[in-house]
């Protein structure tokens, strides 16, 4: 049993600029297991930018070319609550036998490896065994060999033997090609201004992408409706709120002071410099577009000011977007830092 699922393929699997490395390296995969440089292939990104659906689709591609060869998918947690199992019961040597004799080993997610160093270990051997036999490897992260962390260094630097490819957050063009492709599949028709429109809103990854028009084809058919600007709007916008939940004015204040090289005590200080009470004033208007917190939980948790400090920084960033360029760019930088 491979555990591939063949609804993740390449043909679905939307080419864009944000994807085109990693959607290439892998077809050069999927043509050549074991047989490129590019051994181990690791597919790192964000969530829901399409790292289980493309580790999929090469499993899959080369399942399609190459019937007699074994591929096995497996998720880093499933692997690691096999090895306990195993463990356990005393047959860590099957365990590792069982993976060192496949053709193809992917392994979704594996940062969920981090401080687990017995699941590490076992790992390390079974990839040096598979690696030395021309056996492909194919793993997906959150994020770069360079910025994981708990994870040992001579895993690390395997990891780092072949490609490293990113996937990014998809441009408008590939957003709208996503959203018609899954209402082609769904055959259902929806005007070009409301894809067009869901396309434009929706940014963070294609999984909300999904959501979004899941909904949207469930509302109209449910309410035997045609789909309306209102009703896009109405459920994208519970989409982008939901997104903005996850943002924290904790993490606000972090990134803010990240951006302009300060520790958040700074940002936080009493202190009259310029740039610092920018800073901060950035960070207040940040935290009343991206959470629900009032004016005066916002003040209270960003420096212990009051609402109307807080009232009066949102009005301060308006008329500076509006007026300084330099003071504009900083804010679409820390807007797209923070729409995750
Ligand atoms: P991740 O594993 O990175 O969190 P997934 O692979 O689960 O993301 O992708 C989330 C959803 O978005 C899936 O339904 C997947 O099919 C879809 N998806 C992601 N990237 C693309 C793409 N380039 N083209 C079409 N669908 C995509
Ligand atoms: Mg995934």
């Amino acid at each position: 049993e491979s555990q591939l699922n063949p609804s993740y393929n390449f043909e679905n699997f939307l080419e864009g600029d944000a994807n085109r490395l990693a959607r290439s390296a892998g077809l050069a995969v999927a043509n050549k297991p074991g047989g490129t440089s590019f051994n181990p292939l690791l597919i790192f990104g964000g969530v829901g930018l399409g790292k289980t659906h493309l580790a999929h689709a090469i499993g899959v591609e080369i399942k399609d070319k190459y019937p007699e060869k074994t591929v096995l998918y497996i998720s880093a947690e499933k692997f690691t609550q096999q090895y306990i199992e195993s463990v356990k019961k005393n047959n860590r040597n099957d365990f590792i036998h069982f993976y060192q004799i496949v053709d193809v080993l992917i392994i979704d997610d594996v940062q969920f490896l981090s401080g687990k160093t017995g699941t590490q270990d076992v790992f390390f051997h079974i990839f040096n065994h598979l690696h030395q036999n021309g056996k492909q490897v194919i793993l997906t992260s959150d994020k770069a060999p360079v910025d994981m962390q708990d994870i040992e260094q001579r895993l690390l630097s395997r990891f780092k033997w072949g490609l490293s490819a990113e996937l990014q957050k998809p441009d408008f063009e590939t957003r709208v090609s996503i959203l018609r492709n899954m209402l082609y599949r769904d055959g259902v028709e929806m005007p070009d201004d409301i894809v067009d429109y869901v396309a434009k809103n929706i940014k963070t990854n294609v999984r909300e992408l999904e959501g979004a028009i899941i909904s949207l084809i469930a509302q109209s058919s449910f309410n035997k409706k045609e789909v309306t600007l209102d009703l896009a709007k109405q459920i994208v916008e519970k989409f982008v709120k939901n997104t903005k939940r996850e943002v924290s004015i904790d993490y606000i204040q972090k990134v803010v002071s990240d951006y302009f090289q300060m520790d958040v005590a700074t940002l936080q200080s009493k202190t009259r410099k310029r740039h610092i009470v920018q800073a901060r004033q950035l960070a207040m208007f940040f935290a009343k577009k991206f959470t629900k917190a009032s004016l005066a939980s916002i003040g209270s948790q960003i420096g212990k000011r009051d609402h109307a400090t807080v009232l009066h920084a949102c009005k301060t960033v308006d008329n500076l977007t509006a007026t300084d360029k330099q003071f504009r760019k900083y804010v679409e930088d820390l807007s797209k830092k923070l729409s995750l």
